[in-house]
């Protein structure tokens, strides 16, 4: 029998965590989750306390980036460790605040990054002092990203760059962009292209928020205009940026969070059915009965997904196309939660305020609209079946 139990060493570390947790509840005294992906800038101007208290208190305890190495400044926590600390983040309904900076730029740089730009960028991404954007789609490119247009064009010790980015998430928040950009116009399109780094405060560089369906704008088009770039802030050799790009270090990537979170979330919608008055409630309707049943499997599932990709990390074997099972998985089972979520509150579900804010609201309707995006971000749910197809199955491409 599988054993999912903690070992005693990590059961002790749960315990820190949950006392952690319970040291800093001060910071979530309304209830509401006192962390954000984008930095002070993206937090409203009353919450800004309790924001900047849950960061301290997570930066002294090298929890901003609990995946790096203790070298670097992280708490170097094990793949299982981190498991516990997001399940238990889970739970508390918190979020850690590092986004971009902890998840994608500085694994990056602790692999390809020059001693400077190390120096310069880790410390304030650990303390959760600045927030980034990644620049990677275009409007021509997506999931073929490698074919991408931005040009930098070296000029002396800078780089010219001149085009545009597209759905940069928390670009209108952002203190730096991470970005690929074309610097080899003549060679294969994934052996011409540079990864740089600049400040989004850099003379050239225009933000335009795109409005969602949800009618909330989280991502933007972002345009170039003569952007100067000095040549110490590209990462790894020229024309070499599509393999620093593709760096996956080794953090936490199994999604237990998500799968706890989603548990969390399908007990309290259950709660919320019974509660409605008889005259509201959906309950005597076989669908939402069933679909309860079905969405509760779907989770299970995905706790396992999560189970399985924590037991490769912890045998030091990278996920591949395993990721992707769980990826395409988890985004389309949020699709059909969200489905349910709408059938539990009939006609109500359709009722839509567009003023609450996405992280604190709970209506189904904008749950429904923004579940959309699920199965595009991150890689769509048609690029992840075509490497379980051919990664995972040996099958030959379309
Ligand atoms: C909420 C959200 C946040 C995002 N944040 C960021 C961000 O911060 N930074 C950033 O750079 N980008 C971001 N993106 C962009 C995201 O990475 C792209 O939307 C995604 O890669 C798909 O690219 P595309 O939109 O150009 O669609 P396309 O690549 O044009 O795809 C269109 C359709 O064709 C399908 N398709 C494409 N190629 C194939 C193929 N080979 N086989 C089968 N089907 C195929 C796709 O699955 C899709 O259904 C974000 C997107 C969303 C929705």
């Amino acid at each position: 029998m599988v054993d999912f139990n903690d070992s005693p060493a990590e059961a002790e570390f749960r315990a820190e965590v949950q006392a952690f947790l319970e040291e800093t509840k001060q910071f979530r005294a309304d209830g509401k989750n006192p962390g954000a992906g984008f930095g002070p800038k993206s937090v409203d101007k009353d919450k800004l306390a309790d924001y900047e208290g849950w960061r301290d208190a997570l930066a002294a305890k090298h929890w901003i980036a609990p995946h790096w190495p203790k070298e670097a400044g992280g708490a170097g926590l094990t793949s299982r460790e981190q498991a516990v600390l997001n399940e238990e983040f889970s739970k508390a309904g918190v979020s850690n605040v590092g986004g971009f900076g902890t998840m994608m730029i500085g694994p990056t740089l602790l692999v390809h990054g020059s001693d400077e730009q190390k120096a310069e960028h880790l410390p304030k991404i650990m303390n959760g002092e600045i927030a980034w954007c990644q620049g990677w789609s275009e409007p021509g490119s997506g999931s073929d990203l490698a074919s991408l247009q931005t040009r930098a064009v070296r000029d002396g010790d800078e780089y010219i760059v001149n085009g545009q980015k597209i759905w940069t998430s928390g670009a209108h928040h952002a203190d730096w962009m991470y970005m690929l950009a074309r610097t080899d116009p003549d060679a294969p399109k994934h052996r011409g292209i540079s990864f740089l780094m600049f400040p989004m405060t850099d003379p050239g560089v225009s933000v335009q928020p795109l409005t969602q369906m949800t009618g909330h704008s989280d991502f933007n088009e972002v345009f170039f205009e003569d952007v100067r770039v000095p040549v110490s802030n590209r990462v790894g050799e020229e024309n070499r940026g599509w393999y620093v790009g593709m760096t996956l270090t080794d953090f936490e990537r199994s999604g237990i969070g998500t799968s706890i979170g989603t548990h969390k979330s399908l007990r309290e919608l259950l709660e919320r059915a019974k509660a409605l008055p008889a005259e509201q409630s959906q309950l005597d309707k076989s669908e939402v009965r069933l679909g309860f049943a079905d969405r509760t499997i779907d989770a299970e599932v995905s706790l396992l997904f999560s189970y399985h990709l924590m037991s490769m990390q912890a045998a030091n074997l990278m996920p591949n196309y395993e990721a992707s099972m769980a990826k395409m998985f988890g985004s389309e089972m949020n699709q059909r939660i969200s489905r349910l979520h709408m059938k539990v509150y009939g006609l109500y579900g359709y009722l839509y305020d567009p003023d609450e804010k996405p992280g604190e609201t709970d209506q189904a309707s904008y749950r429904y609209l923004r579940s959309m995006a699920n199965t595009i971000e991150g890689g769509s749910s048609e690029i992840q079946r075509n490497i379980i197809a051919t990664r995972g199955l040996g099958l030959p491409r379309g």
